[in-house]
């Protein structure tokens, strides 16, 4: 599949790995907005939230939950973090395989730009 995440997750374009299991994968953004900026993206390909149907709401869950584990490591759970979800061409999502943003280690205006 010509999918650049999928191609990160079967090791064919190598990345800065944070976290892995079975499911997830965290990894450094090649391009960071912030001083932290990881991407935290399921193994399974769901191009955009738009997508999503009930069968994927475990997933994303732990999508969530392993967004929060990366800031943990990350050390930027205290001073606080923000995880983005771009869905479609108005916001600007490049890549169309589902991903969250965790971005820390400066202060974020609202609303976004
Ligand atoms: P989005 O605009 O929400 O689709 O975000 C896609 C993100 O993927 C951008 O922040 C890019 O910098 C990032 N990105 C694209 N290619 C790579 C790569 N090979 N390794 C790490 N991050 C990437």
């Amino acid at each position: 599949m010509d999918c650049i995440f999928c191609k990160i997750i079967n090791g064919e374009i190598p990345s800065n790995k944070i976290l892995e299991d079975d499911e997830i994968l965290a990894f450094h953004d090649v391009s960071p907005q912030a001083p932290v900026h990881a991407l935290v993206i399921p193994k399974r390909h769901i191009p955009k939230i738009d997508e999503m149907t009930e069968a994927d709401e475990a997933l994303l869950g732990k999508l969530i939950h392993s967004a929060k584990k990366v800031a943990e490591k990350l050390d930027i759970s205290d001073k606080g973090y923000r995880l983005v979800l771009n869905n479609g061409k108005e916001a600007n999502q490049t890549v169309f395989h589902i991903h969250v943003h965790l971005m820390g280690g400066r202060h974020f205006s609202w609303p976004p730009g």
